[in-house]
């Protein structure tokens, strides 16, 4: 069965050397549906704690909300840093509390301190899913991930290898159903085996 979860992400963004209306710095409310798919643990009657996803999911994409989302070749980007740099907002400000860790793959790169996420490629609809799925599929048995952006969206599905491999052998807390830890204790909880 599936478990899924919703977050709501406001960024702004352009598309860079695009012939059309997205060259141009604009914004959004994208709705990211993560889907979760397991067996039913049978302690608890949940494929995933409902609030756990978006928690696991909201750590590391926290630093795409109320951001700006540039790709690495923009020069936009050399320029809105020294623009932060001179009001000296670049390294951080006191009201800037919301903030995840600032992550780096090949796909993207968080500046939690600026409110800014570097790219590789255009952060399309279905540039999002690549980055989403990149940065959570260590942490969530992702079968699915939609991302919609005004009227514009996109999805994903991911085949059931993950499901059947690392993630099926995973015990998880008959209390909470969170995933035990390697010495068979709850990290939630505290329950151990
Ligand atoms: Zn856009
Ligand atoms: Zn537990």
């Amino acid at each position: 069965m599936r478990s899924f979860t919703t977050l709501d992400l406001q960024y702004a963004h352009r598309f860079y050397g695009f012939k059309g209306e997205a060259q141009y710095l604009h914004g959004h409310t994208g709705i990211l549906t993560i889907e979760v798919e397991d067996t039913v643990n049978a302690g608890v009657n949940m494929v995933f704690p409902c609030n756990e996803i978006k928690k696991t999911a909201w750590e590391v994409l926290q630093n795409f909300d109320h951001a700006l989302v540039l790709r690495e070749d923009d020069p936009l980007l050399p320029a809105i840093l020294g623009v932060y740099e001179a009001q000296g907002i670049k390294d951080g400000a006191p009201s800037n509390k919301q903030k995840g860790p600032a992550f780096k793959t090949e796909l993207a790169w968080a500046y939690p301190e600026c409110r800014l996420v570097v790219t590789k490629e255009t952060m399309t609809v279905e540039g999002m899913i690549k980055i989403v799925y990149d940065l959570l599929k260590d942490k969530l048995n992702i079968a699915k991930i939609t991302f919609t952006s005004g009227v514009n969206g996109a999805t994903q599905e991911y085949g059931k290898e993950a499901a059947a491999g690392a993630w099926a052998e995973r015990e998880r807390c008959p209390l909470c159903g969170i995933a035990l830890d390697e010495n068979g204790v709850c990290p939630k909880c505290g329950f151990r085996k």
